[in-house]
């Protein structure tokens, strides 16, 4: 299935069908399920949704980062349809099949780190924090967490516990686990000026010497590059100081990359912008298996063989479809071209935006690495964060046919995630919508 790559609306948005959808979804669907945009999406291609009326989307999201490769990427569909037709289930723990040893071979070759590695696969993200919380206990033989302020790491009971914002993701529905520290993160943006990413890790590790004591720790984990918090890059030089706090004291270091990792910032892992830092574990998930349910974790060989067999698992994990997907998608990075052109999404992003930071005084910054870019607002010639603009951005882009998501501790950024599969002209169209927006506000 191929669809023009074209941005079209040929309804009001949303549309009669998607209307009717969403009568009969109030009905049935849980209120606590939330929609950012009440549109019906029936199929896709590339960097184009169109939905039950007609209408053509560009997506400037991927499902927050998941159809990297693009949507109905032409070889996942195909190994996908070949394997369900094949083997859908025996469970791995049962009776194991190839594909998830070859998910594992690939994944393993392009983590940092020259050490021995090996992978353990669930469905979701939060799944893999979880996991990755019970190895590092497991090998570590201590208990408690360290995460950082503005983090994000999902919705169950354990990883809403690690998430920054108590609300919405916590809120009524403690009582939630202990055992887990929140540290401050390096938010160069809203630091102090010059402070530097030693500095940064300094006051994070002195205030977790402080509060728990580096030998009750068993694992800190951050995302390099933080996604819901707002696509927050820390200061060089954050990154390899906690590492080499970790590595002194014991304590394994997990990135978690369900968001930056799978070539998204024109490297495979965001871990490998930063020079000398090498992180014990990496969780994986959203971008790996072009939009099939899959997640894992990666890491040291030492530290996930340290739990005992039957400690890991689930009935769905690395389902063979699942598993199928992802083979499909990495062995596509690894033929190449693929960091390349996240790297050119990024230029052309920047060049922008950046642009339009010079005209607009409410853009407070640009920032971001490849594909992953992300405007932080506040309120012109203050350090305000500005949440209005985007609430009324992001609805003048999904009038205009642009799918395009928020983010940010203070609801005042807008993240782009596009599949890498979009064309120039394409995300050119997409930033003259958003840069149509921003002069209309002016007004
Ligand atoms: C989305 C996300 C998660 C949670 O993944 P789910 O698949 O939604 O459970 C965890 N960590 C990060 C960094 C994420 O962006």
């Amino acid at each position: 299935m191929t669809i023009e790559q074209k941005r079209n609306l040929v309804t009001a948005i949303p549309g009669p069908n998607s209307i009717a959808l969403q009568k009969r979804r109030m009905e049935v669907i849980s209120a606590g399920v939330g929609t950012a945009l009440p549109v019906f999406m029936d199929e896709a291609h590339g960097a184009i949704l169109r939905d039950v009326d007609g209408n053509q989307f560009i997506d400037m999201g991927s499902g927050i980062g998941v159809v990297t490769i693009g949507h109905t990427n032409q070889r996942v569909v195909e190994a996908v349809q070949h394997q369900v037709a094949k083997l859908t289930h025996t469970l791995f723990t049962v009776a194991p099949y190839e594909p998830y040893v070859k998910v594992a071979e690939i994944i393993t070759r392009h983590t940092p780190g020259t050490f021995k590695k090996k992978a353990a696969f669930f469905n979701s993200g939060a799944e893999a924090v979880e996991n990755a919380v019970k190895v590092a206990r497991k090998a570590t033989g201590r208990t408690e967490i360290a995460v950082f302020d503005h983090a994000y790491h999902g919705r169950t009971n354990l990883t809403m516990s690690m998430n920054f914002k108590m609300h919405p993701y916590g809120t009524g529905f403690g009582p939630l686990a202990g055992s887990v520290h929140h540290a401050p993160m390096s938010y160069p943006f809203r630091d102090p000026e010059g402070m530097t990413g030693e500095e940064a890790a300094a006051r994070a590790i002195t205030y977790l010497e402080k509060r728990v004591g580096a030998s009750q720790l068993a694992a800190v984990f951050i995302e390099p590059i933080q996604g819901e918090g707002g696509f927050i890059v820390p200061a060089k030089g954050f990154l390899r100081t906690l590492d080499q706090w970790c590595k002194a004291n014991g304590i394994v270091m997990v990135a978690d990359e369900v968001q930056s990792g799978i070539a998204r910032t024109g490297k495979w892992f965001a871990s490998e912008w930063e020079e000398g830092y090498e992180p014990d574990l990496i969780t994986v998930a959203k971008g790996i298996a072009g939009g099939l349910p899959l997640s894992g974790i990666v890491g040291r060989a030492e530290i996930m063989d340290a739990s005992h067999a039957g400690g890991l698992g689930g009935t769905f994990g690395g389902s063979p479809t699942a598993v199928a997907a992802g083979v499909a998608v990495l062995e596509q990075l690894e033929e190449g071209g693929w960091l390349e052109r996240s790297l050119e999404i990024g230029e052309i992003l920047t060049t922008r935006l950046i642009a339009l930071q010079a005209q607009y005084p409410i853009i407070g910054e640009v920032r971001g690495k490849g594909a992953m870019q992300a405007i932080e607002f506040v309120e012109a010639g203050t350090m305000k964060p500005n949440s209005q603009a985007v609430e009324e951005l992001v609805r003048h882009c999904h009038q205009n046919g642009v799918v395009i998501l928020n983010a940010g501790t203070y609801n005042n950024v807008i993240r782009f995630l596009p599949p890498l599969a979009i064309s120039d002209e394409l995300l050119h169209d997409a930033l003259d919508v958003l840069a149509a927006g921003l002069e209309k506000l002016a007004q």
